[in-house]
């Protein structure tokens, strides 16, 4: 298995593989792997004959007080992984938003420590220091613009010709809205871009994600289609730890007590699933259950709505094929769950 750590080098291995005849997959990832992670590997390695798993996260798709410095990271824990799972390469790029100066490796210890800014310094010289320092506070500051309901115009704030910084965005402008759009206003823009970024890096002839993060999934093959990227986008289906709570690298910041009350969401999902078998169709009805069971054990619901596969709308009946989605916090962790639902015959 090969770390590779360069954009350049990531490409021109992909290239030279599909030249050889071979057919490459990706599956992009935050790392810290688990078995719902593992899931995407094995789908990857029946669709193509060499799998490139990425593991990088994101600054630009979490907001100024989100997760970003205690995102759980464990790089060589997840190399091990890998290994065994006999991945041709894992793609660890450094900071993919810098066009000046070295490529150089996230400090993820730095990172992890940094309580002033939620943004890392990913700049390694004393001398660099506090010029860096200034550009993570405006980049900052272009975040929290962009939270304000007139957010987006601001991402011109960006930009600045002397130091190179990103000022591209994809956005898929409505279906990015509903459901984690409303309280995460630039996450899905920071998803889209990154995956894009990532098709061009390793030019992927299929790319593997999980019906876990469900709206992501719908998001980023309406941006493949739009945008005429020539991978194909397979959705995997979501894989849950033995008591129902949906696998998630968060899942270990969560207090004993808080997984319990945590299991609230997948109890819910399931109770509704029954409902609908036996004939409920009310989706009010069906959302106020989910809202009381997880309020009723400590959470607090940032939303439950049931909307359309297809178009993330909200609905009414039961009509047409339907996934109920649930992002609630406990404590200061924020999780998100869902189950697909056939009207009932
Ligand atoms: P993340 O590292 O959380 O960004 O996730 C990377 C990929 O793994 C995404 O496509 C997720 O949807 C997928 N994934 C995360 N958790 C699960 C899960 N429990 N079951 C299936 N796929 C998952």
């Amino acid at each position: 298995m090969e770390v590779i750590k360069e954009k350049k080098k990531m490409r021109e291995w992909s290239r030279a593989q599909r030249k050889a005849g071979e057919s490459v997959a990706l599956v992009p990832t935050m790392g810290f792997l688990h078995a719902g992670h593992l899931s995407l590997i094995t789908e990857a390695k029946q669709r193509s004959t060499k799998v490139v798993v990425s593991i990088y996260v994101n600054p630009t798709q979490f907001a100024p007080g989100e997760d970003l410095s205690t995102y759980p990271r464990d790089l060589e824990g997840d190399l091990h992984k890998l290994k065994s799972l006999d991945v041709d390469v894992v793609f660890n790029p450094y900071d993919l938003y810098a066009h000046n100066g070295p490529e150089e490796t996230p400090d993820v210890a730095k990172e992890a420590g940094s309580k002033k800014r939620n943004l890392p310094e990913r700049w390694s010289t004393a001398a660099e220091q506090e010029e860096k320092k200034s550009q993570v506070a405006d980049l900052q500051d272009s975040l929290e613009e962009n939270l304000k309901p007139n957010g987006g115009m601001a991402v011109a704030n960006m930009h600045d010709e002397n130091k190179g910084r990103h000022e591209t965005w994809i956005r898929v402008e409505r279906l990015e809205k509903p459901l984690c759009g409303q309280n995460r206003p630039i996450f899905f823009r920071g998803v889209v871009t990154v995956v894009a970024k990532l098709f061009n890096i390793v030019e992927p002839d299929v790319a593997v994600f999980g019906k876990k993060d469900y709206q992501q999934w719908r998001v980023l093959c309406r941006m493949a289609q739009d945008l005429d990227f020539a991978v194909e986008i397979i959705g995997c289906p979501l894989l849950r730890e033995e008591d129902g709570l949906a696998m998630s690298s968060r899942n270990v910041r969560l207090s004993d007590t808080e997984r319990q009350q945590a299991l609230s969401i997948s109890r819910s999902l399931k109770e509704i699933e029954a409902l609908v078998k036996m004939g409920e169709v009310d989706a009010n009805l069906l959302v106020k259950c989910i809202i009381e069971k997880i309020t009723a054990a400590g959470g607090k619901v940032d939303y439950a709505k049931i909307v359309e596969q297809d178009t993330l709308r909200e609905v009414d009946k039961i009509k047409v094929p339907v996934v109920a989605a649930v992002a609630a916090h406990f404590g200061s962790v924020r999780l998100i769950d869902n189950v697909e639902l056939q009207p009932p015959s």
